[in-house]
């Protein structure tokens, strides 16, 4: 299967044509005794914003909501930067949800729960928003053995991996047909998309890793040359001087 746009709306298309509903994350476990089809769709942003941002509008124009959840520790992207918070409005004005994805290797033992719930608490204070869910970056099992957090939802809980059936596209394998028997069926769902992986050209994981670099380079230069630019335009005697100058009236 080629990851692309077009093959994931006809994913989308393909659950939609058995009227499932798209529910919150948080929302697992009072919609578990329901004999309607559920599908929680969940989005783990790992490298940048922007290819969210594409899916999210994608979704939208379908009617669909889904979860998206970003890093707040990681290198790759900076969700407090003014850019990202755009990004991410965009994504709640566009009705989706937003949940905290983690990556349990930068936590200690000791404050492993301490630290993902002031994590989750330092997130949602920032965008004023009550965050309800978390998932994994990269976990293990050992990572599912530290958690003692009774959350609304989180990626890898026992029962929720029991009652949804879990289907995902991490490291760019994706089971079509599987999905396919489970929607047939109208089984409950727990679908895992990276919206890199289809909003990207190519079709290997290093050409599409590739491309985000070079949207990377293209980022750092530009921000870069706007700071050459105001460097080039401030007179730094100038500059100086209306400084000392103010410093002395606050005395
Ligand atoms: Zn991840």
């Amino acid at each position: 299967m080629q990851f692309n746009i077009q093959n994931y709306k006809n994913i989308l298309k393909l659950i939609k044509s058995q009227n499932y509903n798209f529910i919150e994350a948080c929302e697992w476990k009072k919609k578990s005794n329901i004999k309607k089809k559920i599908i929680i769709l969940r989005h783990d942003i790992d490298f940048d914003l922007e290819y969210a941002l594409n899916i999210a509008k994608i979704e939208n124009k379908l009617n669909i909501k889904s979860n998206f959840f970003f890093l707040i520790n990681d290198e790759y992207y900076n969700i407090f930067s003014p850019q990202s918070e755009k990004i991410l409005k965009k994504i709640l004005n566009l009705g989706h949800y937003v949940g905290l994805h983690i990556d349990p290797s930068r936590y200690d033992n000791i404050n492993f729960n301490k630290n993902i719930k002031r994590d989750i608490k330092y997130f949602g204070n920032f965008y004023n928003l009550k965050i309800n869910s978390f998932s994994f970056h990269k976990p293990t099992i050992y990572n599912f053995s530290k958690i003692n957090i009774n959350f609304a939802y989180h990626s890898y809980n026992k029962k929720l991996l029991k009652e949804y059936k879990y289907i995902s596209d991490s490291s760019m394998v994706f089971d079509y047909k599987l999905l396919n028997d489970l929607v047939t069926q109208g089984k409950k769902i727990h679908l895992l998309i990276h919206p890199l992986w289809w909003t990207t050209n190519s079709n290997k994981i290093d050409s599409k890793l590739n491309e985000v670099i070079n949207k990377k380079i293209e980022t750092l230069n530009h921000i870069f040359y706007n700071y050459k630019t105001l460097l080039k335009s401030i007179n730094i005697n100038k500059s100086k001087k209306k400084f000392l100058y103010h410093l002395k009236l606050m005395k």
